[in-house]
């Protein structure tokens, strides 16, 4: 039956790729909420979704990006400097050598929480960190953070109010390759535009890591290629200037609410590079 199904997704059977994700996920308590919350109480707008999902989103897909329902990265670059936009990375991609002070399955990072004007040095482990210096880039651009976890918080955080009422005009997302099909299907269906990158080391190669990994047993660190890096702090840079141009306000600081840390324009700011 998997091989039936891992053959449908290699031959895009009616033009979807999750046939064998899909069929997985509904043993676990999160693949049925999903299918509950997100398709049966929203019929019409799900069957949309697929349609919308196999005729565009799927074939647009490029080597380690998914742009989903934005046309280009200018697209995407411009709806951002629009705001309010998010920045979601794995938790995943804490450091684990020294480890990450906040722990690691969770939404939490000590780095971006401190007093920044008391604070005297940075960490070892946040010196390391991407997310550190993601968060520094995407406070110039006006980005919200989220530190991703599982699958059923992903949905509850971010997936669910994009079908209530968007409070994202896009976002930005770093996932394991397994893992872009299903998050760019869930964000048509959810009417929520924005780029998917795939780490590219690290990462889960098959559905029982990925299961794992939502379960917080993911004992490798993901990491995007530097070319895939760079690309995101260009992007930040691009969204900053089009936001200075047009007079928006630059925010100093993040403050944690919810699961996520958004930018405010008043506060303590953090040190610009590691000491
Ligand atoms: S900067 Fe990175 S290592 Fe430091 S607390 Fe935040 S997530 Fe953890």
């Amino acid at each position: 039956m998997i091989s039936w199904l891992n053959q449908w997704d290699v031959r895009a059977l009616a033009g979807l790729d999750v046939w064998e994700f899909s069929a997985r996920s509904l043993l676990h308590p999160y693949g049925r909420f999903f299918l509950r919350r997100m398709v049966l109480q929203h019929p019409w707008r799900a069957w949309k979704g697929f349609r919308v999902y196999a005729q565009t989103v799927r074939p647009a897909r490029q080597p380690a990006l998914a742009p989903v329902l934005v046309k280009n990265e200018d697209d995407f670059c411009e709806r951002a400097a629009t705001g309010p936009w998010l920045l979601a990375l794995g938790f995943c991609e804490k450091p684990t050598d020294p480890p990450c002070p906040a722990g690691r399955f969770n939404h939490d990072c000590l780095w971006l929480r401190q007093d920044f004007q008391a604070a005297h040095s940075t960490p070892l482990p946040c010196q390391h960190c991407r997310f550190r210096e993601l968060a520094q880039h995407a406070l110039s651009a006006g980005a919200s953070l989220h530190l991703m976890t599982s699958a059923h918080d992903i949905a509850r955080d971010i997936l669910l109010p994009g079908l209530r009422h968007p409070p994202w005009k896009c976002l930005l997302l770093c996932v394991c390759p397994f893992s872009v099909p299903p998050i760019s299907l869930a964000m048509t269906l959810c009417q929520l535009p924005g780029l998917v990158l795939d780490y590219n080391a690290g990462d889960c190669q098959n559905y029982h890591a990925w299961l794992q990994a939502d379960n917080g047993v993911k004992p490798e660190r993901t990491f995007l290629t530097p070319a895939a890096h760079q690309r995101m702090i260009a992007w930040m840079n691009s969204i900053a200037a089009i936001r200075k141009a047009r007079g928006i306000p630059q925010s100093v600081c993040y403050h944690l609410h919810d699961h996520f840390f958004h930018p405010t324009p008043s506060g303590n700011s953090p040190p610009s590079s590691p000491s």
